[in-house]
């Protein structure tokens, strides 16, 4: 049980995060219908309380019904006492490589939900209108959003459809639309990854519930579904899906889904579906920008109550730029170090203590950059790194750029070749041989390709 936890909250709040949090706790003994975290240091158990208390109490209760509290202490890890009915060869210990469930788990997880007739995940209470930094990349999904949980099912807003990258807001502004709506109590919402939509669906198939499964979903007033993208290739739950969608808005209840692309290019996601999905508000969150992620970090750290200097907030945003997820995480753990250390947060103090984050980050260099710094390098036309020519003065250079671009990129050879005007594997192959075999014997032409990747990797 535990270690599915782990898994499921790994991927709820990224790599970083957990493994500063979460990887610390050790499971206790459980007692009656309360069970035991253990964490190292009053710190880290007020702190994991307080941010992931209320989500560590639902994941518990979802994986084994007869737990309702979660309660945190600090001490050493107890010797494992698993709950009953746990299968003994799953070892309780954090450290344990979580291991996703199997389809069988997860389909009867989602049965034991449906028997007990709660249709939709927690909405989680820190993703509300109040905490999400509004920009320019994400002004206008925030507004539709904002105006689906102000008046629900508005002709022209219904499907929205939000869609963007990973860890942009998508989830967040999901639940916030929900809380908002279910504040006041009287419009009933359901919320769920399309992933899970699945695996419900076939729990109700497999226990011969499906009339059920179908009436609940169309009771709620607002659907949501996160994630569409995984429906893809999921044909029989896509038909499912488009179903419920017609009877809902045919109904006049609101949809609300959001996906990693936007409806004209989902493609593997059936036709019909499609069209509709589009018909409705498609808004996209596009990539954050230096100013959105410096009011992001501003904004949470300011929450957090710890002072974080400019400088390295400045320094976060232009390192981290992928991703809110991963840069709110960097952030996190600052703060956790300057709490348990009572250190002030430095420049210095960030690029030690991310050190890993930060080297992870480091900018990738692409294949294109390559070929326009050696070919002005050389004084060559950037369309030569594909042409056919092969007079030496145009070869050379391009062997160098496909060296480069094999010692710099992770690219495989025949993706390489192919940026080269579809040349072949073995050419590049070829390339890098030479050029090696050359920077031994040339210094100069050395000392050439060694300039060329510093400039690269800087
Ligand atoms: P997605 O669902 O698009 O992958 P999430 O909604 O899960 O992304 O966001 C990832 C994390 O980043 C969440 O903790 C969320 O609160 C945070 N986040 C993303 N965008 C913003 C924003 N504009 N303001 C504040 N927090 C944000
Ligand atoms: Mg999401």
């Amino acid at each position: 049980h535990w270690s599915r936890i782990c898994s499921r909250l790994q991927a709820e709040v990224g790599e970083v995060e957990y493994r500063t949090w979460l990887k610390q706790i050790s499971i206790g003994p459980v007692d009656g219908d309360e069970i035991t975290l253990n964490l190292p240091t009053r710190f880290l158990r007020d702190w994991v309380r307080t941010q992931y208390g209320d989500r560590l109490s639902a994941l518990w209760n979802a994986e084994l019904p007869s737990i309702r509290r979660v309660e945190l202490q600090v001490g050493r890890p107890d010797p494992v006492v698993e709950p009953e009915g746990a299968s003994g060869d799953e070892a309780g210990s954090a450290d344990v490589a979580p291991v996703a469930g199997t389809v069988d788990e997860r389909v009867a997880e989602a049965r034991s939900e449906l028997s007990r007739h709660d249709l939709a995940a927690p909405l989680d209470p820190r993703f509300t209108f109040d905490t999400f930094v509004v920009g320019k990349p994400n002004e206008f999904a925030y507004a539709c959003a904002r105006r689906v949980a102000e008046r629900p099912s508005s002709p022209g807003f219904n499907p929205l459809f939000l869609y963007g990258g990973v860890g942009l807001g998508k989830t967040h502004l999901m639940h916030a639309i929900g809380s908002e709506l279910t504040r006041g109590g009287k419009v009933s919402v359901a919320y769920m990854s399309a992933e899970k939509f699945m695996y419900r669906f076939i729990a109700a198939i497999r226990s011969q519930s499906t009339m059920e499964f179908k009436e609940q979903l169309r009771s709620v007033d607002v659907l949501m579904i996160d994630d569409l993208q995984f429906l893809i290739g999921k044909d029989n739950t896509q038909e499912e899906f488009f179903h419920t969608f017609n009877a809902l808005v045919d109904a006049g209840r609101q949809i609300v889904v959001s996906a990693d692309k936007s409806p004209s290019d989902l493609s593997g996601l059936e036709d019909r579906l499609r069209t509709r999905l589009g018909c409705g508000m498609v808004a996209d969150i596009h990539a954050t920008t230096f100013e959105l992620r410096i009011s992001i970090l501003e904004s949470k750290a300011a929450a957090s109550g710890v002072p974080v200097p400019a400088k390295v907030l400045e320094f976060l945003a232009h390192k981290i730029t992928s991703n809110v997820r991963e840069l709110e995480g960097a952030l996190n753990r600052l703060i956790a170090h300057a709490n348990l250390f009572g250190r002030p947060v430095t420049l210095e103090a960030t690029q030690d203590v991310l050190h890993d984050i930060l080297k992870a980050h480091d900018r990738r260099v692409t294949i294109e950059e390559i070929q326009r710094k050696v070919a002005e390098h050389w004084n060559i036309r950037l369309t030569d790194m594909s042409s056919a020519r092969r007079a030496r003065a145009v070869a050379r250079p391009r062997q160098v750029a496909m060296y480069l671009a094999k010692q710099l990129t992770s690219r495989s050879l025949p993706e390489i070749g192919r940026k080269f005007g579809n040349r072949d594997h073995t050419t590049v192959m070829h390339a890098v041989a030479r050029v090696t075999e050359l920077m031994e014997r040339d210094s100069a032409f050395a000392e050439d390709v060694e300039l060329l990747r510093r400039m690269l990797e800087s």
